[in-house]
């Protein structure tokens, strides 16, 4: 059984590599969005001179312009990228936690409540009548 041409499984924590197990802090976003959008517009500044450069030489380089403009499209999908993450961790943040019938809050995707073990959903089933 060949193996060969099969990479090991990548380490973990590699730097420059998000590894996205848990949506970050929205904080930390919300900086990687600022650092990214400062980084568009000094490309967007970068672009215009040299386009203007260009002019002044009367030598009209395409493939410098397509390298950059496909570089600021890679770094606009990555902000939107953000916007979306930073969307999806605001909503988690301000979902009203579900709670259960004895009252504890019940965790995200779990099947039964960690305080008294009803099945999660056993709230919309009728409630047997209960001995007073
Ligand atoms: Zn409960």
């Amino acid at each position: 059984m060949p193996l060969f041409g099969r990479k090991p499984a990548p380490a973990p924590a590699v730097p420059g590599t998000p590894v996205r197990r848990t949506l970050p802090p929205p904080s930390q976003l919300r900086r990687d969005r600022r650092a990214l959008l400062r980084v568009r517009e000094e490309r967007i500044r970068d672009l215009g001179g040299l386009m203007l450069e260009m002019y002044r030489r009367d030598q009209f380089r395409q493939d410098l312009v397509v390298d950059r403009c496909t570089e600021l499209v890679a770094l606009e999908e990555r902000i939107a990228e953000l916007d979306a993450l930073l969307s999806a961790a605001m909503s988690v943040r301000h979902r009203p936690a579900a709670r259960c019938e004895c009252g504890a809050p019940i965790l995200w995707g779990s099947k039964f409540c960690a305080s008294c073990g009803r099945p999660v959903g056993a709230s919309a089933a009728p409630v047997p009548p209960q001995e007073a």
